[in-house]
């Protein structure tokens, strides 16, 4: 919309331009700047003074987001950044060693950054925990690189690494990658829309005051209750954490964890613990923040998957309608045909009995030919709407037969009542074949679903099996199960509409599949298994590079 606006107005889309070139740099530069100074100064609350270092340190975290929400351009602006802060702090014992953390510092996380923009879509971690997993290994080894330069700046090099050097580099991974684990995954969601952020902060408003509660009153047994440290209590601040992840998935766990750390960062400013014990906090912090996001990426993913196969189930839903419609216009053409081709027949016996004698009435020819035509006249409608529905046959195209089968299984297990029965479907490398993906989906899910129903009927059958081979120039899909068979009454109608043994049953999931196999140039035969249960064999044709452009 904005852009429809714009371009009604050409003149002003220069100055909209110009002013959102200087503007927009302008203010995440400040943000950033301010964003620095204000961490800078927060984190510095416990740094250990014997190494000059500061025991956590969440300015990396804004430094990554940066180059990764916004470009490597920004790299300059962490530079100068953390030259300022070095000096406003006091803690660079040199110019020399200023400038020389500033580059590392900047260097570091900015390639950090500029890394993992490249490797991962933007926001893609939220829906994908492979690649939440990826984030934090990143984050993780990035950091104990430039925690590696940094000690060994602060170090002097005598010829051997020393436990020194070591201790340092510990000291600064530690405090880097948790500031990184407990503030980028939110200032990521942030940047990526501010808007849907706030939305969900409002939607979990109630949980989130549930949670600080919780929080609450963990820390408080954690940090003063006297006897909680000594007997590690400390795994009681999971628990919220895990509740607010399970509720609200990334969103709630990347809260979570962040409200954790400050509010341990308050505790432990509260019991004045020396620094060691801080560090000892830290890095159990570090664990609960891997676990807490891992178990947030993990729900979110469910949830995901859980929505995207309701969406898919109603959209089959929908297509088995307008098929089951086709059908059965189809059908009830077929059968009010019949009778309407009789009713002219007849009207056509009386006109040649009224020649015969044709004194009974003056206006019973005139009635008896409105008959004929009339019924004339239903026919060719009924002719026409069948021959619309028979050249239905939708886009086809090259389907890779197995993904669409572990498709079609996903969504029946998706299904409840199923969990008896179970599904298997050996089909490994089939030729692709040529049909349309709907109409097949549908096929599948209704002889699927109907093995499926056989199997439970029977008390020793539990399997169902989908075996797919290349037969000819066809793809033979056999579907196998348990039950009790098909009697032999049925047998003989089974694909005929409107035939069904079931109480709740419509009787047009065979009728439909036919159908719908025939138009695409293959079909469905079945027979009885010796074993009992029933054999149905789907024949789909072969996919060749001359159906291009049909
Ligand atoms: P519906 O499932 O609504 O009854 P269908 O056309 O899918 O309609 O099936 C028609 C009938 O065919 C079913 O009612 C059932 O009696 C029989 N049938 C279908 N598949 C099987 C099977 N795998 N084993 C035994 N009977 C089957």
């Amino acid at each position: 919309m904005a852009d429809e606006r714009l371009g009604a107005q050409p003149h002003r889309i220069s100055c909209l331009l110009v002013g959102q070139y200087w503007v927009k740099p302008a203010l995440i530069g400040i943000g950033y700047c301010l964003g620095y100074s204000a961490l800078e100064r927060v984190s510095s609350i416990h740094a250990w003074s014997a190494l000059e270092f500061t025991l956590w340190n969440p300015t990396p975290a804004l430094t990554v987001a940066l180059v990764m929400l916004f470009g490597p351009a920004y790299v300059p602006l962490a530079f100068v950044a953390a030259v300022l802060a070095g000096y406003a702090d006091g803690s660079a014992p040199g110019a020399g060693n200023a400038l020389g953390s500033a580059a590392i510092l900047a260097g570091g996380y900015g390639a950090l950054g500029a890394v993992l923009r490249k490797t991962m879509r933007k926001g893609w971690w939220v829906a994908e925990p492979r690649m939440l997993v990826k984030l934090l290994l990143g984050a993780a080894s990035g950091s104990f690189v430039v925690s590696s330069g940094l000690a060994a700046l602060h170090t002097d090099y005598n010829g051997i690494v020393s436990v020194e050097f070591l201790g340092k580099v510990g000291i600064l991974w530690l405090g880097s990658t948790t500031g990184i684990f407990v503030l980028l995954p939110v200032l990521l969601l942030l940047g990526i829309s501010a808007r849907r952020w706030l939305s969900e902060l409002r939607e979990s408003r109630v949980d989130l005051a549930l949670f600080i509660l919780g929080l609450i009153a963990a820390e408080s047994i954690v940090f003063f209750v006297d006897f909680a440290h000594e007997l590690h209590l400390f795994y009681l601040m999971f628990i919220p954490v895990i509740w607010l992840a399970l509720r609200r998935g990334i969103f709630g766990s990347t809260l979570a964890v962040l409200l954790t750390e400050i509010g341990m960062v308050i505790a432990v400013q509260i019991r004045g613990y020396p620094t060691e014990t801080f560090l000892d906090f830290q890095m159990l912090m570090l664990v609960l923040g891997a676990t807490g996001l891992l178990m947030g990426g993990a729900v979110t993913a469910w949830n995901r998957a859980q929505q995207q196969i309701r969406q898919q189930q109603q959209e089959m839903d929908r297509a088995a309608r307008v098929t089951a419609i086709g059908t059965m216009g189809s059908a009830l053409a077929h059968e009010i045909s019949q009778p309407l081709a009789s009713i002219s027949t007849y009207a056509r016996a009386c006109q040649l009995l009224l020649n015969e004698s044709p004194s009974v009435s003056s206006r019973l020819p005139e009635t008896l030919d409105k008959i004929v035509d009339e019924s004339e006249r239903a026919g060719t409608v009924l002719r026409n709407m069948r021959e619309a529905i028979a050249e239905s046959r939708g886009d086809r195209e090259a389907i890779d037969l197995r993904t669409l089968l572990d498709r079609v299984v996903r969504l029946v297990r998706a299904e409840p009542m199923r969990s008896t029965v179970t599904v298997t479907v050996a089909a490994e490398s089939l030729p692709p074949v040529f049909g349309n993906r709907v109409h097949l989906e549908q096929v599948f899910l209704n002889l699927i679903r109907n093995a499926i129903e056989a199997t439970v009927q029977v008390k020793r059958g539990n399997n169902v099996k989908v075996t797919g081979n290349r037969n000819g120039d066809h793809v033979e899909v056999v579907i196998d199960d348990e039950g009790e068979g098909i009697d032999s009454q049925t047998a003989g109608r089974l694909f005929e509409p409107f035939v069904t043994t079931k109480s709740h049953g419509l009787g047009l999931g065979l009728a439909i599949s036919r159908n719908l196999m025939e138009l695409g140039g293959g079909n469905i035969v079945f027979r009885n298994l010796p074993g009992g249960g029933a054999r149905f064999v789907v024949r789909v044709p072969l996919y060749e590079p001359e159906h291009d452009g049909k």
